[in-house]
């Protein structure tokens, strides 16, 4: 299956010129012309990848991009109209993995494209192959172990009262340990599929893990936020 790459640019004249070349690379693509319906493409198409300009008419390039950081891991390709516009893109932590100054070669942003698009499904391998259970094993990260024989979480040796999906979900992230995972794959992995609730559900679900296994829930050390993307196992 052909890589999907959403492109959100107003000029009609590069959004037609990315869209042809980018087809010419054997990409799918969606083109939009705002923020908003980017969005809305994001969301029902769910991209490989993004091409995203900066100064939109309404909703901006720095907000589509900060909605969809909140919502999916993609990558982010941004393009910019002015050089002092990286600072915001890189200095607001707006979540861009790339940027590129226009104008700019075509020819340099179909390898951008390439390697980004390259990049994610190297991680996303990695991330399989560290998914591979080997049965019963117990994870301990300090006072805390976690016991699959048993199907058990235990602190300082007293097992702990965890609902099935709280025990799943601190699994998963516990042998994803130091790596951050987007709420979609927690989603995915934990839930499954053909779950409906969004991720607020994974939110919720930390937080009750946090009462459990931090010493301060409000100031966790163990199951951190990474802003924007997900969460990050300690151990
Ligand atoms: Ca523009």
């Amino acid at each position: 299956m052909n890589d999907k790459v959403l492109v959100i640019e107003d000029e009609p004249t590069l959004l037609e010129t990315l869209t042809y070349n980018l087809k010419r690379q054997g990409y799918d693509v969606i083109a939009v012309a705002d923020g908003k319906a980017g969005i809305e493409a994001a969301r029902t198409e769910l991209p490989d990848l993004l091409i995203l300009d900066l100064m939109l008419p309404g909703v901006d390039g720095i907000e589509v991009c900060r909605v969809l950081r909140q919502e999916m891991t993609i990558p982010i390709l941004m393009l910019t109209a002015k050089a002092d516009e990286i600072d915001k893109i890189v200095g607001l932590e707006v979540g861009a993995d790339d940027y590129m100054t226009k104008p700019f070669s075509m020819r340099e942003l179909m390898a951008r494209v390439k390697a980004m698009l390259r990049r994610e499904r190297l991680i996303r391998e990695e991330l399989a192959a560290q998914d591979v259970p080997t049965p019963n094993q117990r994870y301990t990260f300090g006072n805390l172990v976690i016991d699959e024989a048993r199907h058990e979480v235990r602190i300082n040796g007293s097992p702990l009262r965890l609902k099935p999906k709280e025990y799943e979900l601190l699994h998963f992230l516990a042998r994803q340990q130091g790596i951050v995972v987007s709420r979609d794959l927690i989603l995915e992995r934990v839930w499954g599929w053909d779950f409906d609730g969004g991720s607020r559900t994974v939110d919720v679900h930390i937080r009750w893990l946090r009462e459990k296994v931090e010493l301060d829930p409000s100031n966790p050390i163990r199951i951190v936020t990474v802003r924007g993307i997900g969460y990050r196992f300690e151990g």
